[in-house]
């Protein structure tokens, strides 16, 4: 009788305890990553966090609401956002868009701009709708395409050759018109923008974005716009908001995070700035998934907020000062790499760098027939043996063309002064060693 009990307990055991929306996608760049580099990496230019210390007036925000008289900042506060929060968020995104906001239903405050990415495609993505992804593209979007029972459909931007030996802009990175417009149909339901684009840097041009919004008009479709790296932008360049192109609001989600803004990754607030008419979809989804967001983190962000919206267009300004640092940060990489023979794509905005390895192809041979693209198995490689961690740049594009663009590796710049020094060391060394072996 054991022994039966046993054979009909194996029966129910055996059943699949995965969810079909599970299939494909359990692999994760980052979880295989972020552990290669914690466990070889003297210097980490992977994973996309600042390595320096938040501003002090968000810091000391934070800690007066959690010490200050104000008890309920420890307690649930309106579930789609601290009010405090939404209402400096609709009085500064109304600023930069030219319209009036209402903080109660144009904005929505998410866990980080990942759980406003989640809502979206949840609130909108039915059962084999299409959702445009330009490539390379922050990796989490085909997933939760996927998750929501979606179709994702992707477009690259195709790279040219700058003229005259220069080194590579990102704004080289560029969408052909008539393979978008291909793309484009009734059964697709939304585009991803993600511009400054991650891993790229690329900022897209108004003329880019307007030949996207005609699409998006054209076929009824909506746009998903993460910005989130919308105030790291570079050499006097402008980041222009879709939603503020003709007919674009209606259908446009703006996703941000302060993580991003204010260099506190790990706060973990992110938002939504849209019309009602999405947004209230979102709040369904938030409201049955996560519900409520951190409060004290989100009076901190609010006070921060509270502060650019005084200081906009200053010297003072984080909005300000936070891109030219980076700006530096960024010049000191791309001198570093090209020193070295490992020419970079210098990027218009985020804080990442896209860098060719096809000159160390020697150290790390090619192996033809393997499964795993060669800038992924380059990146492990160099990671373990020179203790440099960066991203390879096949993580940014769908299995079918992770082979397309596979000799590049993203690195983060927001580092300290420091860690960039002891990147170029690592470098030099290396080039040092490849020359005289
Ligand atoms: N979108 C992009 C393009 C990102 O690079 C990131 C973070 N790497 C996110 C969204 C997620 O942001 P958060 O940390 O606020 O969830």
């Amino acid at each position: 009788q054991t022994h039966l009990l046993s054979l009909s307990l194996q029966a129910k055991m055996s059943r699949p305890v995965q969810a079909r929306r599970l299939e494909g996608i359990d692999k994760n760049i980052w979880v295989e990553f972020v552990k290669l580099a914690a466990t070889y990496s003297t210097v980490n230019l992977g994973q996309g966090f600042p390595d320096f210390p938040p501003p002090d007036f968000l810091k000391e925000a934070f800690v007066r609401a959690l010490s200050g008289e104000n008890h309920m900042l420890h307690q649930y506060t309106r579930a789609f956002g601290h009010p405090p929060l939404v209402k400096i968020l609709a009085q500064f995104f109304g600023k930069l868009l030219g319209r009036d906001l209402d903080p109660m239903t144009n904005v929505m405050v998410t866990v980080g701009a990942y759980q406003a990415l989640f809502c979206c495609f949840q609130a909108f993505v039915d059962d084999g709708d299409e959702v445009i992804i330009i490539e390379p593209f922050f990796d989490c979007y085909e997933p939760m395409v996927k998750m929501a029972g979606g179709m994702p459909v992707f477009v690259p931007l195709r790279p040219k050759a700058p003229k005259d030996g220069k080194l590579m802009s990102s704004a080289d990175w560029q969408l052909d018109p008539a393979e978008l417009a291909s793309k484009f149909s009734d059964r697709t339901k939304a585009i991803v923008l993600n511009s400054p684009n991650n891993p790229l840097g690329k900022v897209f041009s108004r003329g880019e974005l307007e030949v996207i919004a005609d699409l998006c008009v054209k076929y009824d479709v909506l746009c998903i716009s993460d910005e989130v790296y919308e105030w790291l932008v570079y050499d006097g360049k402008e980041h222009i908001r879709i939603a503020s192109l003709q007919g674009m609001w209606d259908r446009t989600v703006i996703i941000g995070s302060a993580g991003k803004t204010f260099s506190a990754t790990g706060w973990k607030v992110g938002w939504t700035v849209g019309p009602n008419r999405l947004l209230q979809h979102l709040c369904t989804v938030h409201q049955n998934s996560v519900y409520h967001c951190a409060t004290a983190a989100q009076e901190a962000v609010a006070q921060g907020f509270q502060r650019e919206l005084k200081l906009y267009g200053k010297p003072e300004s984080y909005f300000i000062q936070l891109p030219k640092e980076l700006q530096q940060k960024r010049d000191w990489l791309v001198q570093s790499l090209d020193a070295v023979g490992m020419k970079p794509i210098i990027p218009e905005g985020t804080y990442f760098l896209v860098a060719d390895i096809s000159e160390f192809k020697s150290d790390v041979p090619d192996v033809p027939d393997s499964d795993e693209p060669y800038d992924s198995r380059f990146a492990k490689w160099m990671v373990k043996n020179k203790g440099l961690a960066a991203i390879p740049l096949s993580a940014f594009y769908c299995g079918a063309h992770k082979n397309n663009y596979n000799h590049f590796i993203r690195f983060c710049f927001a580092k300290e002064e420091a860690t960039l020094k002891a990147a170029n060391d690592i470098l030099q060394k290396w080039k040092r060693e490849k020359t005289n072996p």
